[in-house]
């Protein structure tokens, strides 16, 4: 492995596998159906491996839709906040299930989608998430319809609804308080659906996660409301699966030792920095403390900090965890830094590459 050139991210199958064997048990288990969330992690190189795990996407957008349609297969949720008129029938081609926004885009839409199922993203005001930014119960809220009695009023075109208002909760109580409260306001509206799907931010695949419990609840909401339950996983899928392999180019003191590495968490770990994470870097028991930074200009590119059992030095390569969701969909050109290639870790250990950049991509990606 020492041979390919980092930056790359290094997706690791039996990681992978992990979770989906955990996927396959709520499967069998709760009787709901799972799709990939590809906004989190649309890497089709590896969806041979995914598919016979999951029930097929869901997607934010018309490239999504496509994209999940022709390389994953199974079923093809269609979402997006709001849909072009431009984009409307290549959507509908694509998909199984239309889910609107609004009450607006449902009729704006709903003669064009005619003989797909149709939902609508219902927004219960209330959620588990960490940050304003992610909360799709914050104040004004644009992301679907709370109002039982406006839902009520469109109840003849729809077959289910999208609830999404997980954020990373590995709390099996606080998601079984949500779904309470959800079941009061809405029981009516729910009683007369054929499909509800509860969106993803679900950390079921988080160590300790009560798997039985999870399972039990997804099955007792089902049987009441006569529905088939969905989850639109994305991190929970890849979570642990994937590191960001660098090389140190460089290594100084400034009150602490650093590395600087030849990737970028703006460019290629972004929500490091939209989220103020760190990532998890070094081998957490050596006694050499590095702050591991990247080569771009701005002043906190900075990956995290972690001990490592020998000094730094120039040439060393370092993995930096948990680098498979909401990484690889994000990248981008700032500061003209390399994109890292895109390599599969097999179980045997080999190692192959299945996408790298070059500085024409770069180029091409601007005029
Ligand atoms: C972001 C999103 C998901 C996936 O969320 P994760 O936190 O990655 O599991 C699923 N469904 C919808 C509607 C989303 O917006």
């Amino acid at each position: 492995m020492q041979n390919l050139r980092t930056p790359y991210y290094l997706i690791d199958k039996p990681a992978l596998q992990r979770n989906l064997d955990t996927i396959d048990y709520i499967r069998k288990h709760s009787g709901a159906k799972v799709l990939l969330a590809l906004k989190c992690f649309a890497t089709w190189s590896v969806f041979d491996q995914m598919r016979p795990h999951m029930d097929g996407t869901t997607s934010s957008s018309l490239y999504e839709v496509k994209l999940g349609y022709q390389k994953f297969g199974g079923e093809t949720h269609a979402y997006s906040v709001a849909f072009a008129d431009h984009e409307i029938d290549e959507v509908v081609a694509n998909c199984d299930k239309i889910i609107f926004n609004s009450i607006a885009q449902l009729k704006r839409f709903e003669a064009a989608a005619q003989g797909k199922s149709m939902g609508l993203r219902l927004n219960p005001g209330i959620s588990c998430a960490g940050f304003d930014l992610a909360d799709p119960a914050r104040a004004y809220s644009r992301l679907g319809e709370g109002d039982p009695d406006r839902i009520l009023s469109v109840m003849d075109q729809l077959d289910g609804v999208m609830i999404h208002n997980n954020c990373e909760n590995n709390d099996f109580a606080r998601f079984d308080d949500l779904l309470g409260q959800i079941e009061q306001t809405y029981g009516t509206i729910l009683k007369r659906l054929k499909w509800v799907s509860l969106g993803g931010g679900i950390s079921f695949t988080a160590q300790g996660y009560p798997l039985d419990a999870f399972c039990q609840r997804l099955r007792r909401f089902a049987q009441d409301y006569g529905v088939q339950v969905y989850l639109e996983p994305g991190e929970a899928a890849v979570r642990h699966s994937t590191t960001l392999e660098v090389s140190v180019l460089d290594v100084g003191f400034n009150g602490k030792h650093l590395a600087v590495v030849d990737s970028s968490t703006e460019a290629h770990m972004l929500d490091l920095l939209i989220y103020r994470e760190t990532a998890p870097v070094g081998d957490g028991k050596g006694e050499h403390e590095y702050m591991i930074c990247g080569k771009t200009c701005l002043a906190g590119d900075i990956f995290g900090e972690g001990r490592f059992s020998a000094p730094l030095k120039v040439g060393d390569r370092i993995s930096i965890g948990d680098a498979a969701g909401y990484t690889m969909v994000k990248k981008n050109w700032f500061n003209g830094v390399h994109m890292p290639s895109i390599a599969i870790k097999e179980a045997d250990g080999s190692v192959r590459v299945v996408r790298e950049f070059s500085f024409d991509d770069y180029v091409n990606s601007l005029s």
